[in-house]
């Protein structure tokens, strides 16, 4: 029986890194992986998957439109797939993690999405609130704030100052993002030199 996971942390935790690790298990068995990456960001317009310390993958390249369910059944008519990873998780719509669903029910092919739990306001990314209500193992993966307590906010920095209201997705804005506990967070708090 296929089971659709979702693990899901705050930013800089080695998400896609540990997502590149499961895909390389499986590919070292022989079997097939099929990784789906949301292109959100035209900045980085590419179909490769990165992580932090330096291992990339190609991805298949989905947008608000792709019908994961679809992509994946014209998959399976040239080859088996064994997994299907997905970066990046929060950016899917309702529909698609439903389509999700489907392949991990219908298809029976596991479904491991990777991504972020709520944005730098505290509110909840829509393909992360789907996730965590249909998802068969919920996980976090785990990272610290700079007092040592884990991490679980996203703070946005903008010019080094954090603010708390904007729009979910910055595109081609020069903002960057640290992980915070929640009461650095809520202090606004970026390190102890302040
Ligand atoms: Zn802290």
């Amino acid at each position: 029986m296929a089971k659709l996971y979702f693990r899901y942390s705050a930013m800089n935790a080695g998400k896609t890194t540990q997502l590149l690790q499961v895909k390389y298990n499986y590919e070292e068995r022989g079997q097939t992986v099929v990784l789906f990456k949301p292109a959100v960001d035209s900045r980085e317009n590419t179909s490769k998957v990165r992580s932090r310390i330096g291992l990339e993958a190609n991805a298949t390249l989905i947008n608000t439109s792709t019908n994961l369910l679809v992509t994946l059944t014209q998959e399976l008519q040239d080859h088996p797939v064994h997994c299907v990873l997905v970066d990046e998780a929060q950016f899917l719509s309702e529909e698609q993690v439903l389509q999700l669903c489907s392949i991990v029910d219908d298809l029976d092919v596991p479904v491991i999405a990777y991504g972020l739990r709520a944005d730098f306001r505290g509110e909840l990314f829509p393909g992360s609130k789907v996730l965590l209500a249909f998802s068969d193992s919920i996980e976090e993966i785990k990272t610290i704030c700079w007092c040592g307590k884990k991490a679980i906010m996203n703070t946005r920095l903008l010019n080094g100052i954090p603010v708390y209201e904007g729009e979910q997705i910055l595109i081609g804005g020069n903002e960057s993002y640290i992980s915070l506990c929640r009461k650095h967070w809520r202090q606004g708090k970026t390190s102890s030199d302040e």
